[in-house]
């Protein structure tokens, strides 16, 4: 039985609740390997599809990184996929003890995997239990609750990290260092797009549908690929943006959340990047760099396995192979632990999330009000 307020945060999407087996999981045949003693301890909270079929598969691959507890509102899930993980009985919690993790000493960190609009408040109870944290993306839903997140994190003396894969990626890490070269000659513009056909849904069934869960949608789930692209590629913040966002009436996939948003962001040299993102068309996910000497394509650009790279300049067309995509996963987990053990950087901390978000509040503010908003180069709003 549900207690009211669960019932309650279900109906409004604003409760952790147990969900189902997700489609296509495959569980793994034999327990994790033993690793260093030095491994780090992970609580994964959320056994969702990201969770078990890309994230919980490649701690495998981890040198300094294994699952060392999970959290799940689903007994039976929880039970098949700890014991598949050897995740013994007194390191497997329900969300309603969560807290008790606190005394687990084998839970360095805690793993984030639930829908976004639950990352602020899962992350700030890690904090207050004192572990790292690794959050998924987006990092939250506004930049209010980034703010919060990070106050936590320092409150508590731990670790935060937003799990923004393509920092980790061959293909991605590449592409940054051809465009820190000048690969393209002076940049003029970005363009990136990642889009989908959400299946028949509604914001009850589906909680990318909800906007409680997935705030306005395409842009926080897939396009904010497109938007860390234009930064990272560019390696400037924009000082102004314009959107247009847009949603179809009539549509229960769209009763809460866009179909579609498109952005468009200047940067102080000039350069201009077009974002485009979509649940309602047919799949791509592409981002382009073109300057002055050459464009650098990158389809599929930032996905799990099988991105293609080519950098065109005159009549000369490289393809470039930098390395397995996969190993991404297994990197993000060991640079986590790399700075909780040894106090190295955080590639991707909270503050890039928060960044992150303030840029998506500066679409969503343009997309309503019809106007250009000016920036600073934090992301915040020039007054
Ligand atoms: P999912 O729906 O497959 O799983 C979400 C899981 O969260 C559920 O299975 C359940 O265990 C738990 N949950 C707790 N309360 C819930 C509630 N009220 N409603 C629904 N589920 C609830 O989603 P997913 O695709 O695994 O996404 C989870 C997170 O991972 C999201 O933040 C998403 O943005 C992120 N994600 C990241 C990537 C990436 O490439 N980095 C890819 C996919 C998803």
């Amino acid at each position: 039985m549900l207690s009211s307020r669960a019932a309650l945060g279900q109906a409004r999407g604003t409760a952790a609740v147990g969900q189902p087996m997700p489609y296509g999981v495959k569980l793994p045949d034999n327990p994790q390997r033993a690793k260093r003693p030095d491994s780090v301890g992970f609580a994964i909270v959320g056994l969702g599809g990201y969770a078990l079929n890309q994230m919980m598969p490649r701690f495998e691959q981890a040198e300094r990184a294994h699952v060392a507890a999970l959290v799940s509102g689903n007994p039976d899930k929880l039970q098949r996929v700890a014991d598949a993980y050897g995740v013994p009985p007194q390191s497997r919690y329900s969300y309603e003890v969560f807290a008790d993790i606190a005394s687990n000493r084998g839970i360095d960190a805690v793993y984030i995997a639930l829908p976004s609009g639950l990352h602020a408040e899962w992350t700030e109870r890690a904090f207050a239990a004192g572990k790292h944290v690794l959050c998924e993306k987006p990092m939250a839903l506004s930049s209010a609750e980034c703010e919060r997140m990070i106050a936590a994190a320092r409150r508590a003396d731990r670790k935060l990290m937003i799990a923004y894969r393509c920092h980790f990626e061959p293909y991605n890490l590449q592409a940054m260092d051809l465009m820190g070269q000048g690969a393209v000659g002076q940049l003029r513009l970005i363009r990136t797009e990642q889009s989908y056909r959400m299946g028949p849904t509604s914001p009850m069934e589906n909680w990318r549908a909800n906007r409680a869960l997935a705030g306005g949608g395409p842009l926080e789930d897939y396009g904010i690929y497109g938007l860390q692209a234009a930064l990272y590629l560019s390696g400037e913040m924009p000082e102004s943006i314009s959107a247009t966002a847009f949603r179809p009436s009539n549509d229960p996939r769209f009763a809460e959340i866009f179909a579609h948003v498109s952005s468009q962001l200047r940067f102080p040299s000039g350069a201009v990047a077009q974002l485009v993102t979509s649940y309602d068309s047919a799949g791509i996910n592409a981002a382009e760099a073109r300057g002055t000497e050459g464009a650098l394509m990158m389809q599929p650009a930032t996905a799990y396995s099988g991105n293609e790279m080519v950098l065109e300049a005159g009549r000369d067309r490289r393809k470039f192979a930098p390395g397995d995509s996969t190993v991404q996963f297994a990197r993000q987990l060991d640079h986590l632990a790399d700075a909780i053990r040894d106090g190295a950087q955080i590639r991707t901390p909270g503050e890039m999330g928060l960044r992150d978000l303030r840029l998506i509040e500066a679409i969503y503010g343009s997309a309503e009000t019809g106007r250009t908003i000016l920036l600073n180069p934090d992301g915040t709003r020039r007054s």
